[in-house]
């Protein structure tokens, strides 16, 4: 299978006419200044010498910002610089995200002129209410009207959305789930809110008018959201925040999160536990006390299913007195187990009476 690689090029609230409590868009991308065309091509250039296998496909993506609501002359700009390696075959697409209320029809033929694949939505909320507190800007209306344009002009649609807003509950993020699933993008970002410095959020937080999820909470919602995501196909490409020097632990120095659920691995605790989840569901349908269980997975999936720091593997041995063996197998599809019982409470007393 090829493998897709990624040119990340951050335009920090270029053009966004918005403050949403929770954004700090430089900080989030870790840049300040304007990007330019020579910009592009020179982060395009730096990516492409890297790459090894050229038979993989590459895809030049507008992170940060919202794309389309740039001045037009600059979106043009950028999306030219970005065009000249699509024309010469080294970059397959292009990728940006944006506001659901800066699309249109317009905007939508500029973006196929220049190739654009992928349209992500930052969604946050299906809940008007939850999207007025946040200060967004736009209704839940303006994401249905965007999603249908975006996919009737057959881009690849993809949504964003956020845990923990201000008075956000678990509901309302799972019935946001539930409505993204309804609009059928191909695939969702989730990210649980941080409380980053210079933002509104943190005069919330420090006020107390604004309390934070705790790593467990939104592990908790972002597992509920995340399993009703993958019954649907709908392919979850980030949950979390990406690490980077100032989206980090609080502790650090330099780090911009003032409070909030980081955690470096928090993926890996959602997905781990998703396995964990998975994995006592199956015992408990075993009609017998369980001792000892193979599972038979791929082996890309060990991590998860041994969970963060043997998380998992430790709960089934505290809580349930079950013991596990991995079987490796190449086969099997990612996310997919079987589980065989190797030994029984009942297989035990018969050896101690042998
Ligand atoms: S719309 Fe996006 S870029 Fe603009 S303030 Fe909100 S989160 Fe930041």
């Amino acid at each position: 299978m090829k493998k897709e690689y990624i040119i990340p090029i951050f335009v920090p609230h270029l053009g966004c006419p918005n403050t949403c409590v929770f954004c700090n868009q430089t900080k989030i991308t870790g840049e300040q200044k304007q990007v330019t065309a020579e910009d592009v091509k020179n982060t395009i250039e730096e990516y492409l010498q890297h790459f090894e296998d050229k038979e993989n496909t590459v895809e030049v993506a507008f992170f940060g910002g919202s794309f389309t609501a740039i001045e037009e002359e600059k979106q043009i700009e950028l999306l030219e610089a970005a065009f000249e390696y699509v024309k010469k075959g080294q970059v397959e697409s292009i990728r940006i995200s944006t506001r659901p209320d800066f699309i249109n029809k317009q905007i939508l033929k500029r973006l196929k002129k220049y190739k654009v694949k992928t349209i992500e939505l930052g969604v946050q909320s299906s809940n008007n209410y939850v999207l007025a507190k946040a200060q967004r800007g736009h209704t839940f209306e303006d994401v249905k009207k965007a999603s249908r344009l975006i996919r009737l002009y057959r881009f690849t649609l993809g949504h964003q959305m956020m845990v923990g807003l201000p008075e956000s509950t678990m509901l309302d993020e799972i019935n946001t789930a539930r409505d993204i699933i309804k609009l059928k993008p191909k695939i969702v970002r989730i990210y649980p809110v941080l409380v980053l410095k210079n933002t509104k959020l943190e005069e919330e937080y420090n006020k107390k008018e604004y309390e934070p999820l705790s790593i467990t909470q939104a592990v908790e919602r972002c597992k509920e959201i995340a399993d009703l995501f993958n019954k649907h196909n709908v392919k979850i490409i980030r949950i979390g925040l990406q690490n980077t020097e100032e989206i980090t632990d609080p502790k650090n120095e330099k780090s911009e999160v003032v409070a909030g659920p980081y955690h470096p691995a928090f993926r890996q605790l959602v997905e781990g536990r998703l396995w964990y989840d998975a994995i006592v569901s199956k015992i408990k349908q075993c009609n017998t006390k369980v001792k000892l269980v193979e599972i038979k997975a791929h082996p890309e999936d060990f991590n998860n299913i041994i969970g963060h720091k043997k998380e998992n593997m430790k709960k089934l041995k505290d809580l349930y007195d079950v013991e596990v063996i991995l079987k490796p197998d190449e086969n099997m599809k990612n996310g997919k187990f079987e589980l065989t019982v190797e030994k029984t409470y009942d297989d035990l007393l018969e050896e101690a009476r042998k």
